[in-house]
């Protein structure tokens, strides 16, 4: 039996979750799409900003680290996130970029155990995983980076294995690791597990805490809506923060920042893992992103979630048949994230053509199509229309136009 139109709003009238779409500034004709890379702009941002420039800034200058709460920002906006990732509120802080921060855990953390030379990890993860974990252990004395398929990532953890770093949800095919599985498999064989929550924070739930998790980063600009280029996230769970000592050490994490000494003391707690003075504007962006999220369960987002992608899925099924889009995302929710994609031998130029005709997904190298799936902001009628769109351009062949080919430019 075909989905209709009419099933399909019924859907958008019977969502609880339907009012938070107001919260969002978002550009008419546009089916948004890829708020798992860039997140939207929430429309407490535009207010907050012009405070943060003409009144914090520009009026209160220097007072306002102290008058406006930006020293303590790291550690509130922190707190703010740990119940999106089911963290104590004292085990999240928000600093510097996601590669910085995994530099930070893993030079950290290896050194808890020098007796194991190896950091593994997953071949395919995120490049910049990958990039950073090959620096970083060259700056631990023995250590050295090794890489292994998905399916053999389980079974290379042996004792020579120091850390295991993971995407809890891989960024091209949405699926999802076992967190609670893979940490206790690791820390039985004597190991600890970093977790990189880019593309889970704000979309997939979260237990840090209850799944054993010890370290973890994750992304500001993406489900969070933190603005482009938003601080990340690091969380370390209480009983290590004491036991780890940064090799990237600065005076926002010192013990007494302001007693200028020369000798570094790691301040207590999650608050050693600052370095430098935190980018206040980009702060205040991520709060209000953060903030964005108050009021609505990341169980009930999570269920929309399911049910939008189910529909997406559905969809396609129905109109795009035989058009070669093989989806590579797993059907089972438990075993993915938010985001649904689909491998197409044009898939570069279908996302071109997509995004001219205003349905902005994205493209990732060699041959798959990704749509984000973000339940803050996303009715079930936008997923009705960008499949329309997908099939009338699939059915016209409109992704052929030459303009669709020229690749280069950033998307
Ligand atoms: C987006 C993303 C990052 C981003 O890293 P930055 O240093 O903050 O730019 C890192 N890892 C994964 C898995 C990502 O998806």
């Amino acid at each position: 039996m075909s989905i209709t139109l009419e099933r399909v709003r019924a859907m958008d009238a019977a969502d609880p979750l339907r009012h938070l779409h107001d919260r969002f500034l978002l550009p008419d004709n546009i089916i948004y799409l890829d708020g798992n890379s860039l997140g939207v702009l929430p429309a407490g941002t535009l207010r907050k900003q012009q405070d943060m420039v003409l009144n914090q800034w520009g009026h209160s200058l220097i007072r306002s680290w102290n008058d406006h709460g930006w020293i303590d920002a790291p550690q509130r906006i922190g707190a703010k996130i740990a119940p999106l990732i089911g963290a104590r509120p004292h085990e999240v802080i928000v600093t510097d970029s996601v590669t910085v921060n995994l530099f930070k855990l893993i030079t950290a953390a290896a050194a808890l155990s020098p007796d194991r030379p190896v950091l593994l990890s997953e071949a395919g993860n995120f490049h910049t995983d990958l990039h950073v974990a090959s620096g970083a252990v060259d700056a631990v004395p023995g250590m050295r980076l090794e890489v292994v398929p998905r399916d053999a990532v389980e079974d290379a953890i042996g004792p020579q294995t120091n850390l295991l770093l993971l995407t809890h949800v891989h960024y091209k095919s949405a699926a999802r690791f076992d967190m609670a599985g893979i940490t206790a498999r690791a820390r039985e064989a004597g190991a600890r597990t970093i977790w990189d929550l880019s593309h889970s924070a704000g979309a997939v739930p979260l237990h840090l805490g209850r799944d054993g998790a010890e370290l973890a980063v994750g992304c500001g600009y993406k489900y969070l809506n933190g603005g482009p280029g938003a601080p990340a996230f690091l969380y370390v769970a209480e009983h290590l923060q004491e036991a780890l000592t940064p090799l990237l050490r600065g005076w926002m994490g010192h013990a007494t920042p302001f007693a200028f000494s020369d000798d570094y003391v790691p301040a207590p707690g999650i608050a050693r893992f600052l370095a430098g003075t935190p980018p206040m504007l980009s702060m205040a962006a991520l709060e209000c992103g953060i903030e964005s999220f108050n009021g609505a369960p990341m169980e009930a987002l999570w269920a929309k979630s399911v049910a939008l992608f189910d529909l997406f899925a559905a969809l396609i099924d129905e109109r795009c048949s035989g058009h070669a889009l093989d989806c590579i995302s797993p059907p089972d929710p438990d075993l993915r994230g938010s985001h649904i994609s689909y491998r197409h031998p044009h898939a570069f130029a279908l996302c071109q053509a997509l995004i001219a005709d205003g349905v902005i997904g994205d493209f990732r190298a060699p041959d798959v199509v990704r749509f984000g799936i973000t339940p803050l902001y996303l009715g079930y009628e936008d997923i009705w229309n960008a499949v329309e769109r997908l099939a009338r351009i699939l059915e016209t062949g409109f992704w052929r136009d030459p303009r669709f080919a020229v690749r280069g430019k950033v998307t």
